[in-house]
Order: structure tokens, then C-alpha cells, then sequence
């Protein structure tokens, strides 16, 4: 989704997609993005007057002070505070997320913690509890130093965890490697949100729901999915695809290593014409 040749164009698309799917709101939401030692942001109102369908020109770029060097200062989203807080605080943040999630932001009209109980919000975030920075003035710098405390809190527990913070009655922040992640970070927290409101409304007072994790996934293990595996035992018999019976000897048998592109593409040709003809 995100288009890395061009911030500009990946920051209207983003806000779009988050409007779209009602994570920001017309009332408000930012967006930026860090390239270097400058920042890329949304433009003030982009909710309240264009319903988030903004064009690339409208993208403000400023250096790390906030001094614009595209666009006008007058223009630059009014949380933007806590965006150069955040970038100046964490050099590894490359993208920022203010959003207005509603699930979420039901925890923080109670002022209570979320935690993390759906895979993707513990594979992408971590096992750690979402939490709350104090009620703060929008906009505020006393705002932005709690979500950069927040932050901090996070990593100090679990190096590796994703930023990402409510602010009770009003909404979130997201910090991440690139926008896709700091989207990502909004999307899995919502869904997990759901998930805690759906089951409370639908078992909350069952006596027979089990709503403990019966797994606690580790690092080790969330950092082991991505990693290649068999799909098959070795020594599986099986029927290739030009119908022989055959013996499966791992996807790194020395045979599949040696087998050059060329071979591949030519059995390729010769599988897609027998299927063809069948
Ligand atoms: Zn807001």
C-alpha cells in the first residue's frame, strides 16, 4: 500500500484508507512520516473540510523544528507537536499514526488498560497491556511529553514492542518503522478491541466461557513464524504433478538446490500445458 518513491502520495492514501475504515474521523487524525531529517505531514482539517480525499500537494514537509520547507506553517495538522516529539525521542520511528479508533477509545473513556488477547495484536505489538497517558489538552506539548513517557515505559519493559498508546475520550498514537507498520500497529489494536467487547456483550456472563489464553506466545516463537518450514514429513509418498509416485525429500534435498531456474521454468511450462489440455 504504502508508496516508499513517494511519501506524499502514501500519506493521502493512508489518511483515506484509516477514514475509510473509520479509524480517524471527521473531527480529526493525523498523519507523517520521517525521511531523512525531514517530516512529511497531513494538513490541518483534513477530516473536517475534505472528508480525508486531500492531494499530494496539500502534504506539508517541514525540517525536524517544524520550520516549513514545502507548504505553509499555518497549514500543519495542530497535533503535530506530538509528532516531533515522538520523532525526536525514538530516531528508529519513521511514521506516525493520531487516530480516533472507537473500540479503543471505549477503554479510554473508562481509563483502563487493553490488553492484548488476539494473535495479530501479540504477534505485531506484543503481549503487553495497551495503556493510557494521563487526560491531556489536544495539541498540548504537556501531551506529547506523556506519549513519549508512555513509549518509553513500553520499550523499557519489552524492547521490541510496538508504540502505541490511548489518550482516554480522544484517541490514539501509533510510531512505527514505516506507515504500513504504524497502520498496522491502529488496525490489529482495533480488531483486538472488538474482540474484547464482542465476547464481554456475548459471554461475559457465561459461567462456562473460558476467556483465559491458554498459550502465552513468546518472543522466540513470534519470531519463528516467518521462518520457512516442511510442509510435509520426509519420506512422504506422494503423487507429482506429471502423476509418479514419488518420495518427498525436504524443500533443501541437494536435488531441489540443484535444480537450476531454467529447469524450473521448463517444468512449469511443461505442468500448465498438461493441465491445459486436460
Ligand atoms: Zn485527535
Amino acid at each position: 500500500m504504502v508508496n516508499t518513491k513517494n511519501i506524499r502520495k502514501s500519506i493521502c492514501e493512508v489518511g483515506k484508507l484509516l477514514y475509510d475504515r473509520g479509524y480517524i474521523d471527521a473531527s480529526g487524525g493525523n498523519i507523517s512520516v520521517r525521511d531523512g531529517d525531514k517530516i512529511y505531514l497531513s494538513p490541518r482539517q483534513s477530516g473536517e473540510h475534505h472528508q480525508w480525499t486531500i492531494d499530494e500537494d496539500s502534504i506539508i514537509v517541514t525540517d525536524m523544528c517544524k520550520i516549513p520547507i514545502i507548504g505553509e506553517l499555518s497549514k500543519i495538522t495542530r497535533e503535530s507537536v506530538s509528532h516531533y516529539y515522538i520523532y525526536n525521542a525514538f530516531p528508529e520511528v519513521k511514521a506516525i499514526v493520531h487516530a480516533h479508533p472507537p473500540f479503543m477509545m471505549s477503554f479510554g473513556s473508562a481509563h483502563m488498560d487493553i490488553p492484548a488477547v488476539s494473535e495479530g495484536t501479540r504477534c505485531v505489538i506484543g503481549t503487553l497491556p495497551i495503556t493510557n497517558i494521563e487526560e491531556s489538552i489536544p495539541g498540548s506539548s504537556q501531551q506529547a511529553e506523556r506519549v513519549v513517557e508512555n513509549f518509553n515505559q513500553r520499550k523499557k519493559i519489552d524492547p521490541e514492542c510496538g508504540l502505541i498508546c490511548n489518550i482516554p475520550f480522544h484517541g490514539i498514537f501509533s510510531a512505527a518503522s514505516d506507515l504500513n507498520y504504524a497502520f498496522l500497529f491502529v488496525e490489529v489494536s482495533e480488531i483486538n478491541c472488538k474482540i474484547l467487547i464482542n465476547r464481554q456483550i456475548m459471554f461475559g456472563n457465561n459461567p462456562k466461557a473460558d476467556l483465559s489464553i491458554h498459550h502465552q506466545i513468546t518472543r522466540e516463537e513470534i519470531n519463528s513464524i516467518g521462518q520457512d518450514k516442511e510442509a510435509c514429513e520426509i519420506g512422504f509418498k506422494y503423487r507429482d504433478p506429471f502423476g509418479n509416485e514419488t518420495v518427498y525429500q525436504g524443500q533443501k534435498s541437494p536435488l531441489a538446490s540443484n535444480v537450476s531456474a531454467d529447469l524450473i521454468s521448463k517444468i512449469t511450462e511443461e505442468v500448465l500445458r498438461k493441465l491445459k489440455n486436460n
